[in-house]
């Protein structure tokens, strides 16, 4: 994680000091590295490069316009899952043959819109979708492009809440049924089959289940094309998960050399959709001590960046790295971190030893790249925090921070 590190006991991004950053656009503040996104994205490219493959940037993990554009100018296509987030992508002109639409509720809005900018195809997660996908190509006089997401049943051993290839989970399509759906689609004929799809959680660490999952969607793929209909991308999503504290990193050349040997015979383009390993280690979030409390119990660090910044501790119970932007001295003190929001679920690290500050000292919260200024909101009525990507000795501010006014300026004022 070089692209963030301290010199001199100050923390930097790339060339940058992070007490500049904080100077020039406040706290809370969100701050990517240019040359860890690129890196990422370079890292999945390489170890693909021994099979035809196209790399979709899940836009959900981190959507800023300026990001994107990063992963644009790399020849990233992006997978999306709502008609906001192919918005963002039409805002900074993406390959459109390059986008991938997933999600279990797309509505009939969404699909004409992907259907008028030409998308690759729909990942659909269900029959009735299929159906109704068919129906709006027939409508506007398209073909629309698609593959099914398949639920390989497979537990990818992670998170609850981010395991999506199970049984249990709302994703895709049962294994068992994939077969019988291709036959009925391959006869709807507005429809273009084009591919298979799964993505079974995030946050994975351990290849071997995910491998397993390929395999299985790679031998059902070899069935449909053998009998039903022939199919050129198998995609097989993203989850590849990264390092917050000691976990075990996702080892991603063992990983390709793997995914290549089980698909490699069935002559088809590889889909990946990575989003927290292009994002997640791309950013930080830094804040500002408010005040440090005592309690019979505990120490409490109260700092100004809130579960409506970065909600993946209280939602997830996740764990993110902190430590003082300005490092004096080796002393620690063991805190929770908790934000200003009126919730007993506002907190960011419970009882973490964290290096010693003081009113009104800088705290760097990593690894918030992904999934953090992307699930941020409003409650209790906060501004969004800015947002910066620095790229070598300079930094660009690529979101503004919200003002009170963009607090109030939709609501009605008449009543
Ligand atoms: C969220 C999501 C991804 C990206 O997941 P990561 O864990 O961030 O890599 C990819 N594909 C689909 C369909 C998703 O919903």
């Amino acid at each position: 994680m070089n692209d963030f590190e301290y010199r001199g006991g100050e923390l930097f991004c790339e060339d940058v000091r992070a007490k500049d950053l904080i100077e020039k656009y406040g706290t809370p503040l969100y701050v990517y590295s240019r040359k860890a996104i690129s890196g990422g994205f370079d890292r999945l490219s390489d170890a693909f490069r021994k099979i035809d493959h196209l790399i979709c940037f899940s836009v959900k993990s981190c959507s800023n316009l300026g990001v994107l554009r990063v992963l644009k100018e790399k020849g990233s296509g992006f997978d999306i899952v709502s008609g906001g987030e192919l918005f963002r992508i039409e805002e900074i002109n993406a390959d459109m043959s390059k986008v991938v639409f997933a999600g279990v509720g797309k509505t009939n809005d969404e699909i004409e819109y992907a259907l008028e900018q030409n998308i690759l195809m729909f990942n659909v997660e269900s029959e009735q979708e299929a159906e109704r996908i068919n129906s709006v190509a027939g409508d506007l006089g398209v073909e629309a492009g698609i593959a099914i997401r398949i639920n390989p049943d497979v537990d990818p051993k992670t998170h609850k809440y981010i395991t999506t290839g199970k049984s249990e989970n709302k994703f895709g399509v049962d294994i068992e049924r994939g077969y019988d759906l291709y036959k009925k689609v391959a006869g709807l004929k507005n429809l273009a089959v084009k591919g298979i799809q799964m993505h079974i959680g995030s946050q994975i660490t351990e290849i071997e289940p995910y491998v397993t999952a390929v395999g299985k969607i790679a031998r059902l793929a070899e069935r449909i094309k053998k009998d039903i209909i022939p199919l050129s991308y198998m995609d097989i999503g993203g989850g590849m998960g990264i390092v917050y504290k000691d976990e075990k990193p996702f080892d991603v050349p063992a990983f390709a050399e793997a995914v290549i040997k089980e698909i490699k015979s069935l002559g088809m383009k590889l889909i990946i959709e990575p989003g927290r390993y292009i994002s997640g280690n791309s950013g930080v979030l830094l804040t500002q001590v408010q005040y440090l409390k005592k309690s019979a119990e505990k120490n409490f660090v109260i700092v100004d960046a809130g579960m409506n910044d970065l909600i993946r501790p209280s939602l997830y119970g996740a764990y993110h790295r902190i430590e003082p932007v300005s490092k004096r001295d080796k002393s620690s003190v063991l805190c929770d971190v908790v934000g200003p929001v009126c919730e007993s679920g506002d907190f960011i690290a419970k009882d973490r030893e964290i290096g010693r500050v003081s009113q009104d000292d800088y705290l760097c919260v990593f690894s918030a790249g992904a999934y953090g200024a992307v699930m941020s909101s409003n409650y209790n009525s906060r501004p969004r925090a800015a947002e910066v990507l620095v790229d070598g000795n300079e930094d660009i501010m690529i979101r503004k921070r919200e003002e009170y006014l963009d607090l109030t300026r939709l609501d009605n004022p008449n009543i």
